[in-house]
């Protein structure tokens, strides 16, 4: 037998937990800028979504995910038979090198691109050529990785297979060419934030789906991500704050003399000498951006990640490490998942977004009345009421305070504050004790705000009293939730270094 050489491989980055054995942080504390995914999943990813697959999964789906090809055909506006599904886009992009190139020649559109076309074209034996005309498949990027620029769709005689990986970002697309012959790449990984469940898709004429078809593993994706992509279809993303968002970085990058290229995508594109240098200064403070030749390739998260990656800067620039003090914490249970971002020190920049919308609105008032910077997006099982999202959106956002506080040196540690609203009066006394205790007087309770208070006081471990009584439930609860905001705000504040507390500690 003989052993066939093996390739070059795709170049994965290292993960996540060996970076940080090799800055020593906490993976918790490494924020990636490298992938170009967007910075939590979408509220349709939780476990209701698949505990009909997960009942069937002794199954194999004979109709091939009919109900996804379905939805995708739909969302396209396109007939069925012109879509074909692949475990990620990088599959079909591996199976176009090896259908229409196979030891031919290679072409991109842009020259710079993403780099799995040409291991795609080894794993066809082909060439990689620099003439689009002269390639027997050419792969346009469109938008195009790393650059984030929207290239002309060019006229030549091979096969087209645009890549779209990236369009929902630039809000234009080119399905018009699938009649004219060429192949349409797109995938869940990117807007859709399902990178980790692997679905991409092929658009093309029905003859040539069914060539790609033909030469597909028949059933590569898993009953669990085709569920999670016909879920994610069901309420596709909607990239406005995105794209604002990048505005705003790209806006921030160039206030310090960081000049990216106009982009398309969600990530920055920034032309530099001595990229390796800049991606080495920020990795100690948990920051992790991509080098390419000649350039760094920043992927947007959200403002308060992007914020963490500027302050980064901010201290390279004058020689430090930067130490910011954004805590991140993930809260999963059987009903719930709650990712928290929290910054103690913050301007009140506050999202609450769990679906319960009354009590995001409680505790966004919360948190912003202490000043600090907060970002909890969640997903509950409403089916059964509020009563699960509401104790654990409760819980996980004391537990982020619980790590943020740290061993609570050099606080105040006691607040106090008396909040009216409208009719309704409510008092809050603070104390950052590190010993769950709750006093609650909240009448009449909306529903969850006594239990809430309690659920957090526990996991943040403080003592919290409080009194709030009105005629307006919605009035008491919002009046109790901004007084114990406000308690919390000056508990918080710096007064020397010392742990207040005779015991040494709290
Ligand atoms: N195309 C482009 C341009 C990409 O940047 C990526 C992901 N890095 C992919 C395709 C692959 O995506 P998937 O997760 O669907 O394999």
């Amino acid at each position: 037998m003989t052993i066939p050489p093996s390739l070059v491989q795709y170049q994965w980055p290292p993960s996540t937990a060996e970076i940080a054995a090799r800055v020593g942080l906490p993976p918790s504390s490494i924020l990636r800028f490298d992938g170009n995914v967007p910075p939590v999943p979408p509220a349709s990813a939780r476990p209701q979504a698949i505990a009909g697959a997960l009942a069937d999964i002794n199954e194999y789906d004979r109709g091939r995910y009919f109900e996804l090809r379905q939805a995708i055909a739909n969302y396209h506006q396109l007939p069925l038979d012109y879509v074909v599904l692949g475990a990620g886009s990088d599959e079909l992009i591996v199976l176009c090198a090896r259908t229409f190139a196979a030891n031919g020649a290679v072409a991109t559109v842009p020259a710079i691109s993403y780099s799995m076309y040409r291991f795609a074209a080894g794993m066809a034996g082909a060439e990689m050529v620099a003439d689009p005309l002269s390639a027997d498949l050419v792969y346009v990027c469109r938008p195009n990785n790393p650059t984030g620029e929207l290239p002309d769709v060019p006229s030549v005689p091979g096969q087209l297979v645009i890549d779209e990986a990236y369009a929902d970002y630039a809000q234009v697309d080119a399905l018009e060419w699938i009649d004219r012959g060429a192949i349409v790449l797109r995938t869940f990984s990117k807007a859709f934030g399902l990178a980790g469940a692997r679905v991409g898709y092929a658009l093309a004429l029905p003859p040539l789906a069914a060539v790609l078809s033909s030469r597909l593993a028949p059933l590569s994706v898993s009953s669990l991500s085709a569920t999670l992509a016909l879920a994610a279809l069901a309420s596709p993303p909607n990239v406005t704050e995105q794209i604002g968002e990048r505005e705003r970085l790209a806006g921030e990058l160039r206030s310090r003399g960081l000049v990216a290229l106009p982009s398309h995508t969600n990530f920055l594109y920034i032309p530099m000498d001595n990229p390796e240098d800049f991606v080495a200064s920020l990795l100690p403070a948990g920051i992790v951006v991509r080098a390419f030749a000649g350039a760094v390739r920043i992927s947007v998260r959200d403002e308060i990640d992007d914020n963490a990656l500027l302050a980064a800067l901010d201290a390279v620039r004058v020689g430090e490490v930067a130490t910011d003090d954004l805590v991140r914490h993930r809260r999963i249970t059987g009903e719930t998942r709650m990712d928290v971002r929290l910054r103690l020190r913050g301007s009140g920049r506050v999202y609450v977004d769990t679906g319960s919308g009354l009590y995001d609105h409680f505790l966004t008032q919360l948190a912003f009345h202490s000043g600090i910077d907060l970002r909890i997006v969640g997903v509950g099982d409403h089916e059964t009421g509020d009563h699960h999202t509401v104790e654990d959106l409760m819980r996980a956002f004391g537990d982020a305070l619980n790590l943020a506080l740290g061993e609570r040196r050099g606080l105040v540690r006691y607040g106090e504050a008396r909040v009216p609203m409208d009719e309704a009066l409510a008092h809050a006394v603070v104390d950052l004790s590190g010993r769950p205790v709750s006093q609650l007087s909240i009448s009449p309770d909306p529903g969850m705000a006594t239990h809430g208070l309690e659920s957090f006081a526990q996991t943040a471990k403080l003592t919290l009293h409080v009194t709030a009584s009105g005629e307006n439930a919605h009035h008491v609860a919002e009046g109790a939730f901004k007084a114990v905001g406000r308690a919390l705000a000056m508990a918080l504040q710096i007064d020397g270094n010392e742990i207040r507390s005779t015991k040494g500690s709290l």
